[in-house]
């Protein structure tokens, strides 16, 4: 972000999955921002590790245990938060990939949980939270794939058409309470557990079908992630905002 006033001094923001990869990242941006942190994720030792990086930095942030799969895990991560929530990064998810026909139900099952049980569990509880403090901004992290398919992720990119959709439909009935729900679609981010693959002939070839001819960084979701959270997005609800490098465009 450009150098300036912080954009979310006084706000507390939620991140899910925040141990590792953009979630952590995502809470370093928001802290970054002037926000309140709350890292909510199943390894605590992790966001443990990360709100005393923070407040190192002079920082706030706090490490609630959550899994999102557990409703009841998820009540008790919100209860230990004090105060209004006022964003929410709607990011915990896995990938569970695998070849369609050979995909065992529980392992479908365990990506629709996460991946749309978990952010409709989230969304909703916090949502209640807002709807009585006088709103908020809601951001699901969704995927290109939520948009477009590929081979051996039909379980996660059909869960990630569905947060997709889910966002549209809360951002409906959710206007009314002035909450706002945006989806952020990430293309392919480069982080530590794909650069090996990335290196590959393999990895090579898809990054040659971006029009931009390059990975994301985690860098380049930090803008379009503060305006859905931010003020500056405050007529924006409902939107599906893609930053891929123009992936969704691809030639055929
Ligand atoms: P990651 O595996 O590093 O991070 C996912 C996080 O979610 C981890 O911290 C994990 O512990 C947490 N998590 C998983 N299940 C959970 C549960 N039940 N309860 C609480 N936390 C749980 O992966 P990432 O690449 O940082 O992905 C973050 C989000 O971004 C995911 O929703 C992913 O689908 C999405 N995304 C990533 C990319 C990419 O290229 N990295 C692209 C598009 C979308």
């Amino acid at each position: 972000m450009a150098p300036g006033k912080p954009t979310l001094i006084g706000r507390t923001a939620l991140v899910t999955g925040a141990s590792s990869g953009l979630g952590a990242h995502f809470a370093r941006l928001l802290a970054g921002e002037g926000a309140r942190v709350v890292l909510a994720a199943r390894r605590e030792d992790r966001i443990a590790a990360l709100a005393a990086e923070l407040a190192g930095l002079r920082l706030a942030a706090q490490a609630v245990a959550m899994d999102v799969t557990d409703p009841a895990s998820v009540a008790a991560g919100l209860d230990a938060v004090e105060g209004r929530i006022d964003i929410l990064v709607n990011n915990a998810g896995i990938a569970g990939g695998g070849a369609a026909l050979e995909m065992a139900g529980p392992d479908f099952d365990a990506v629709i949980d996460t991946n749309l049980k978990g952010v409709f569990a989230v969304a909703q509880a916090v949502a209640r939270r807002m709807a009585a403090t006088g709103g908020g901004a809601i951001v699901n992290i969704a995927s290109v794939l939520g948009l477009r398919v590929a081979g051996q992720v039909a379980a996660y990119a059909a869960s990630k058409a569905a947060v997709i959709h889910l966002t549209r439909a809360l951002a409906l009935e959710w206007a009314r309470h002035g909450i706002r729900v945006n989806a952020l679609c990430p293309g392919y981010i480069e982080t530590p557990l794909n650069a090996a693959f990335f290196a590959t002939a393999a990895g090579q070839a898809l990054i040659r079908r971006i029009p931009q001819r390059r990975l994301g960084r985690p860098e380049d979701l930090d803008a379009p992630l503060l305006l859905l959270c931010s003020d500056g997005g405050a007529y924006i609800t409902g939107a599906v905002l893609a930053v891929d490098g123009g992936h969704l465009v691809s030639s055929l």
